[in-house]
């Protein structure tokens, strides 16, 4: 079986939910990764949001002395715990999303890992969400790890729903071959972490003959998989069908919009990744 998840970029704006992510480090070991590439982007998005006269250069001097600092701690930490780690360095200043991407493929990476801030929609319109910038534009499959924001008395605490990630996938698949092409990837996880799949599908045809030959073939892997088929609108009965199943993870393909069309059909990967209470996998088309 050919490894799909040996090298990971993980974006880091060091945040507590973002840092949380590295809990679930030996999962990921199980599920191949090897090698982590961090990246903490200087967002000069939100230098230009903040009122002028400040020294730009100066600034991202300052931030790069301790973003090294920071990045060079979680480096050692991932060695400690067995993962070839390394950052990008010079590092970069400018617009995450860019950025990240840019990584990426310079690094072939197989993977992008990262959190999601969860703002609210304004905020988001606003600053700009860079998780969704990345899920959209990305050529790797990315992992959206999401968490819960636990009130505390002096803050929030980011908290995981499940402890594993892998252990029940909930496999959003519409039909198509974006979908299709998902399966390599749930197959692979299931295998190596002994997780069970549900394949959902949300149409008003119940036209599932393809789903069951799926079924079939992950069943003769040894995974146990049940398909679950709904109606109604595609979204929402994903994330209904995963809080009821208790799924830790849903996988799905994007069909690769850009941003107008996804603004005018509606993208289903967005508003999933973006309602989401676990982490969501999404496939890029090749
Ligand atoms: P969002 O809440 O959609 O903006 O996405 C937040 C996630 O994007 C974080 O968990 C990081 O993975 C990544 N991220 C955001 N800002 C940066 C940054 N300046 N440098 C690197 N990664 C970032």
């Amino acid at each position: 079986m050919i490894a799909m998840f040996e090298k990971v970029l993980f974006p880091t704006d060091f945040s507590e939910c973002n840092l949380k992510i590295l809990d679930y480090l030996s999962e990921l070991k199980k599920i191949g990764v090897e090698e982590v590439v961090l990246i903490r982007v200087i967002n000069l998005n939100r230098v230009t949001g903040i009122a002028g006269g400040i020294d730009i250069e100066e600034y991202i001097e300052t931030e790069q002395k301790v973003a090294e600092e920071k990045l060079s701690e979680l480096v050692e930490f991932l060695k400690i715990e067995g993962i070839n780690a390394k950052y990008i360095d010079p590092i970069p200043a400018g617009n995450p999303v860019v950025e990240i991407l840019k990584a990426a493929e310079k690094e072939k990476v197989s993977l992008i890992l990262m959190g999601s801030r969860g703002k609210g929609v304004v905020k988001e319109i606003l600053l700009g969400s860079v998780s969704e910038g990345v899920v959209r534009k990305a050529k790797v499959p990315v992992i959206v790890v999401k968490f819960e924001l636990v009130e505390k008395e002096d803050g929030y605490e980011c908290r995981r729903l499940f402890p594993k990630m892998f252990e029940r996938i909930l496999y959003a698949h519409d039909l198509s071959e974006h979908s299709d092409k998902v399966l390599k990837y749930v197959k692979y996880a299931a295998i190596k972490v002994n997780g069970e799949v549900i394949i959902l599908h949300v149409s008003e045809d119940d036209n599932i003959q393809k789903l069951e030959q799926i079924k079939r073939e992950l069943e003769s892997d040894g995974i146990k998989t049940k398909i679950i088929v709904k109606k109604g609108s595609p979204h929402k009965m994903i994330l209904k069908v995963a809080e009821e199943e208790k799924s830790t993870i849903i996988f799905m393909g994007s069909r690769g919009l850009g941003l107008i069309q996804a603004v005018l059909v509606g993208s289903v990967v967005d508003t999933v990744v973006r309602h989401s209470r676990i982490p969501v996998f999404v496939y890029k088309g090749e």
